[in-house]
């Protein structure tokens, strides 16, 4: 079949100082071949640890997929060892993260880096993994690649040292680019030009993305598909036109209410959703929106809400659109 990754039902959580920490509370999606698919919210949502736990990239000691299953090209990955995960890492999941001075070594050549990424899953000469780190870095934008492969990350703009992170990730064509805020840190003609990039090398190579953002407008342009996730779930998944458009979860649509209009040019001040998320050592019993919903429901404080189809690729996790909200809470009679 064309699906790639499969996650089902996957918990992740933390053990810290004040508790443990439920980070992921059962999410499930499915990537398919040569699609992008964006996971947005908020800071602390849930999204990144959700993508770090696809090859596995999160605290060995205080972090934990306590249940649920991430199977890719029918493999089941939660259950790889160590030694499993590194051989998957880059050659056919690859992660690409905001900020490149952090996730590269600012004292290795960059040149270094890449043939060092080929020459860990490829059984080929150090000439021809240099000859493949150029043509890399020629396909990704930068022009002189021969003489940049020698130079170190501080010799590169912002926008440039992402260009170098994505041809790492990319450099052994791997069949799935993990990228988690990838854009966040550049201006905005740059962040275009790297989503340009993102977009031109999927039609090349067929790469499969997925894309963590808080920011609408990167989903608008390069996603087909949408989670959104709010406090460790994800309350609302379709394509991008059906989120757009029809979006169903009030807190959909308070991200597009406080989404920078595009199509004018004065600048409209952002509206941000009122209030916080809640606190994930005891997640609420009911919807974790509950708090900050203007809809919200006597139900709503007391079960989570269930997933409803809105559309055959388009589902909601809202009280409002289950009818059977009207019956699951009876009033208490008043008594004076
Ligand atoms: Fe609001 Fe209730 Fe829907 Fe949660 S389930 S988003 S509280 S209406
Ligand atoms: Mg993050």
């Amino acid at each position: 079949s064309d699906v790639l990754l499969e996650v089902d039902n996957l918990h992740v959580s933390f053990t810290t100082h004040g508790g443990v920490v439920k980070a992921v509370r059962g999410v499930s999606f499915t990537l398919s071949k040569g699609e992008t698919l964006a996971i947005v919210g908020e800071s602390g949502c849930g999204k990144s640890v959700t993508a770090r736990s696809m090859t596995r990239l999160l605290p060995e000691h205080s972090s934990k997929i306590s249940q649920g299953s991430i199977r890719y090209k029918g493999r089941e990955l939660t259950i790889l060892s160590e030694k499993q995960l590194r051989e998957l890492r880059g050659s056919e999941i690859s992660m690409i993260f905001q900020d490149a001075m952090t996730a590269l070594n600012p004292t290795i050549s960059i040149g270094e880096q890449i043939i060092e990424g080929i020459i860990r899953h490829q059984k080929i000469s150090r000439a021809e993994a240099r000859k493949q780190a150029t043509e890399m870095l020629g396909l990704v934008g930068i022009s002189n690649p021969e003489m940049r492969l020698k130079q170190y990350l501080h010799e590169f703009s912002g926008g440039m040292r992402q260009r170098i992170m994505i041809a790492i990730a990319a450099v052994c064509k791997p069949s799935v680019l993990i990228a988690d805020e990838p854009t966040t840190a550049l201006d905005v003609t740059i962040q275009a030009q790297i989503i340009e990039l993102f977009k031109m090398l999927q039609k090349k190579t067929g790469v499969s993305i997925i894309i963590i953002t808080h920011d609408l407008g990167v989903v608008a342009n390069m996603a087909d598909r949408v989670n959104v996730m709010y406090a460790g779930k994800v309350v609302e998944a379709g394509t991008v036109d059906e989120l757009f458009h029809n979006p169903q979860h009030p807190y959909t649509k308070g991200l597009l209410a406080s989404m920078p209009r595009l199509d004018t040019d004065k600048s409209l001040p952002l509206t941000p959703i009122a209030g916080t998320p809640p606190d994930l050592f005891a997640p609420p019993q009911g919807c974790a929106f509950a708090a900050r919903c203007h809809y919200a429901m006597e139900v709503c404080g007391l079960y989570q809400p269930p997933q409803s189809a809105v559309s055959g690729s388009h589902s909601v996790a809202c009280w409002l659109q289950d009818p059977r909200s009207q019956f699951v809470f009876q009033p208490p009679m008043k008594s004076n």
